[in-house]
């Protein structure tokens, strides 16, 4: 916390955005040729890209399980992603977030159609402002459908927070930093289930259903857009094939 001021009288944030508004979101699939799917997400400065490998055989055989895929994940942090150089070891914080995201995915993959393989999920992250792990999870669960993997429906996340005792969406940095409350939460928009919902700072009883509320509002707005980045990637294919 800080005597930083993060919320006008008039509720604009320190970056001009209103309490409700999301900072500005661009998805592409299909952007790499060495994998199974792809896919690139930017939330403002947030930057991400997504690779999935599989479902292939999985090494070392033990791994393997008889009656589903194994879904593997690994939340990375490019070294030049961070103001001060991170380490390239992995961090508790991302052997955490690891699990996290694998975790928000796992709900939504139609594991037990690839008995015995394994499906790996790459999230790199190329510029950390914020919000890596809910954008994360945007953009692997677009780069699952690219590789043609079932899925219940996609996963979509977002965060929220408190700021100046207002709850807010989609915090960057210095507001995550400085803020009272971040809350990531992640959906399958379509099925209406959340899949992951983290909670650090403190909110009320209220605070905490409003949270919900505005982070399912962000969600339905970052669900149309990565259904658009699939129709566009598929477009893209059709043209190609035509041509
Ligand atoms: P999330 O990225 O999901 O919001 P955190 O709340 O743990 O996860 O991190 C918030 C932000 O703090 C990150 O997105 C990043 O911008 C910054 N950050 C995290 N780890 C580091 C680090 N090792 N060095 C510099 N900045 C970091």
């Amino acid at each position: 916390m800080s005597s930083q001021i993060l919320l006008s009288p008039d509720g604009i944030r320190t970056d001009g955005r209103r309490i409700d508004e999301m900072r500005k979101v661009k998805m592409e699939v299909g952007l790499l040729k060495n994998c199974s799917g792809s896919a690139y997400i930017e939330q403002g400065k947030t930057k991400i890209i997504v690779a999935v490998h599989g479902p292939r055989e999985a090494h070392p055989k033990y791994l393997a399980l008889p009656h589903r895929a194994v879904l593997r994940t690994r939340y990375h942090m490019a070294p030049f992603s961070t103001s001060e150089r991170k380490s390239p070891a992995p961090s508790r914080r991302e052997i955490e977030l690891t699990k996290v995201i694998r975790e928000a995915l796992e709900p939504a993959v139609l594991l037990e159609e690839f008995p015995k393989t394994v499906i790996d999920v790459f999230i790199e992250v190329l510029q950390a402002d914020a919000g890596t792990r809910s954008a994360g999870v945007t953009a692997a669960s677009l780069a699952l459908a690219e590789a043609g993997i079932p899925m219940r429906d996609l996963v979509t996340a977002v965060a929220v927070g408190k700021l100046e005792g207002k709850v807010v969406l989609d915090l960057n940095e210095e507001e995550d930093e400085h803020g009272q409350a971040d809350m990531p939460v992640a959906m399958m928009p379509n099925i209406n289930k959340i899949t992951l919902l983290q909670l650090n700072g403190r909110l009320t009883g209220e605070e905490l259903k409003e949270g919900l509320e505005v982070a399912r509002k962000g969600i339905s707005q970052l669900y149309q857009m990565q259904k658009q980045a699939l129709t566009m990637r598929y477009s893209a294919t059709v043209q190609q094939e035509e041509e």
